[in-house]
């Protein structure tokens, strides 16, 4: 599905009379593509204050064969070639004061951004301060990334990962994620990692090598391409969806090499049926995505009870039921499993005739968020994601109008593809990924709707 305004925008003609008439110019993202490098360019690494982890990520970028430049210096000298990411290392605030030296640092090497950069601020988590300034200091970097996320063009994106002290040796996975053109359609995102026990690095091409990972909802949209990407990174995927997409499903699975599996997640036996499965073709299962929805919109007052317990039926519950019986059923889930599920922007921000699909989305949420502690004593995760305006087959059939104007309200002002949502759910499942526990990944360009 092309975007013939981004498209429109980005053709000699189109980008003088964009520029004239002062309308938005999408740029084409950079996406990720095995074998590319981490980064298009160099990397500058600044810090504000004594930051702790400036040294770990010089030498983690210098691994993945990045350049790492000096920043600017105050006379405006600078060491070559355009940055293609700026990183600032903020673990060493201690009061507001301390700002204007991110300020500092930030200014001119945002200036000499190139186009589908990245910036990335790494903090103290506020919650943790030794003093109302000091979590001043730090939760003024949330609306300094979120500011900036939105003042950067041409396809750049901005985020901040908290790592709170112990937690650096979670710090690979994140931060390789967010430089990378996995994380295209993630923008003006806040996250934290923990402290977790990580296995050796995985192979930067296959990081779900040798997993089992079950998908629902799988047979099209978003589903299929969570299946796809998840088999290009080494998974077996077993492919999920109801009866009546069959065909599509058993499609699906085959030009992936999977295997398909025909069941309605809310009936009562699906939990066994899943596990049974698991336990006879594949001995376990490694990683669960919970991606099967739907919507039956209407505005709450006009809503009957089908509505209502379909969506929360399909959204929620067995989301909830596959979850507890995979925990209780002895050996299926492996050690290190990952679970993805899937919210929903409208459960962050709310829907005008969703109430149902809201309630069932931020339902996922506070899921996820309370298994966290025990998915992480058996070294495991889960997390959810939340996408925005993703163009898919549903959106496609909007009328003309509320299309365009909904894929426009972003910073990167255009919808998302089936397949960033599908990057940062692999990402979520990877091995390294361990330290990412209980949070809410948005991928909606930093929709204006919503935190
Ligand atoms: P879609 O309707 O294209 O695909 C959903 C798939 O789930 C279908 O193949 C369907 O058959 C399957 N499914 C539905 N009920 C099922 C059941 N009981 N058992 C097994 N499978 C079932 O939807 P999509 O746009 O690809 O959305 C995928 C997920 O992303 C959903 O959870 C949706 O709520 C969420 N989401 C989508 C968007 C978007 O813009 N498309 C935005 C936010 C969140």
């Amino acid at each position: 599905m092309s975007d013939w305004y981004r498209d429109f925008a980005n053709s000699g003609f189109g980008t003088t009379i964009t520029k004239q008439l002062g309308l938005p110019r999408p740029a084409v993202l950079r996406r990720y593509e095995p074998g590319q490098p981490l980064l298009p360019g160099p990397a500058v690494i600044g810090s504000a204050g004594e930051g702790r982890l400036r040294k770990a990520l010089t030498e983690l970028l210098q691994a993945e064969g990045v350049h790492v430049q000096s920043p600017v210096t105050a006379d405006g000298a600078t060491d070559g070639e355009k940055p293609a990411a700026v990183i600032l290392d903020a673990t060493g605030l201690r009061t507001p004061a301390d700002l204007a030296s991110a300020h500092d640092f930030l200014a001119p090497a945002i200036k000499r951004l190139r186009a589908t950069g990245r910036v990335l601020i790494l903090a103290d988590p506020p919650s943790q301060a030794d003093s109302p300034a000091q979590a001043a200091a730090r939760q003024a970097l949330d609306g300094l990334v979120r500011s900036v996320a939105k003042e950067l063009r041409a396809g750049s994106t901005a985020n901040l990962i908290h790592v709170p002290e112990g937690a650096e040796g979670s710090l690979a996975s994140p931060v390789r994620f967010f430089l990378s053109g996995r994380s295209a359609y993630v923008d003006g995102q806040v996250m934290s990692v923990t402290a977790a026990e990580l296995p050796a690095e995985e192979d930067a091409d296959k990081p779900l090598a040798g997993k089992v990972a079950v998908v629902t909802g799988a047979a099209r949209g978003i589903g299929a391409a969570i299946a796809t990407v998840m088999a290009r990174d080494g998974a077996h995927v077993v492919a999920v969806d109801i009866p009546a997409a069959g065909d599509k499903l058993a499609e699906v699975a085959n030009e992936i090499g999977g295997t398909a599996l025909q069941l309605d997640i809310t009936a009562e036996d699906a939990p066994q049926r899943l596990i049974e499965h698991l336990r006879e073709r594949h001995g376990g299962v490694d990683v669960v995505v919970h991606n099967a929805g739907i919507t039956r919109d209407k505005l709450l007052v006009n809503m009957d009870a089908a509505r209502w317990n379909s969506v929360m039926a399909v959204n929620l519950q067995a989301q909830l039921d596959i979850t507890q019986a995979l925990l209780d059923a002895d050996g299926v889930l492996r050690p290190g499993a990952r679970v993805v599920c899937v919210s929903s922007q409208s459960g962050i921000a709310g829907n005008r005739g969703q109430t149902n699909y809201a309630a069932s989305k931020a339902g996922v949420i506070g899921m996820v968020r309370a298994w966290a502690p025990q998915f992480a004593e058996r070294g495991a995760t889960i997390n959810a994601v939340a996408p925005g305006f993703i163009v898919t087959d549903m959106t496609a059939k909007m009328p003309f109008g509320t299309r365009e104007v909904g894929s426009r309200l972003n910073s990167l002002q255009q919808g998302g593809l089936p397949v960033d949502v599908a990057e940062t759910i692999a990402w979520l499942s990877q091995p390294g990924s361990g330290g990412v526990n209980g949070q809410t990944v948005r991928v909606c360009g930093q929709s204006l709707l919503g935190a």
